[in-house]
């Protein structure tokens, strides 16, 4: 039996959370998984919930993630993000 993604957001802590390019605070993180208790983890890459900066998570802070780096994210992954900053942005708006 295939297991169903779910929307995991955790809060981030202990950690500098501000976004290296516009500033704000990102101060939780949210991720499609399998795995209910998922989090972000040194490495892994996001993007800014208000500037949509693609970026990448550090050892305790945000860090620039380059464009190199986002053609080798997954396409899946890529256009999931997409669309979910769209649905927010869409959200926000209305
Ligand atoms: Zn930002």
């Amino acid at each position: 039996m295939a297991s169903e993604k779910q929307i995991v957001t955790t809060k981030l802590t202990g950690r500098n959370t501000d976004c290296p390019h516009c500033g704000r605070n990102l101060n939780a993180a949210s991720i499609a998984s399998e795995n209910p208790r998922a989090a972000p983890s040194q490495g892994d890459f996001s993007v800014c919930f208000y500037c949509r900066t693609f970026l990448r998570f550090g050892a305790d802070r945000y860090e620039l993630g380059t464009e190199a780096e986002y053609k080798t994210v997954e396409p899946a992954t890529r256009e999931f993000a997409e669309r979910f900053l769209k649905a927010i942005h869409i959200r926000k708006v209305e």
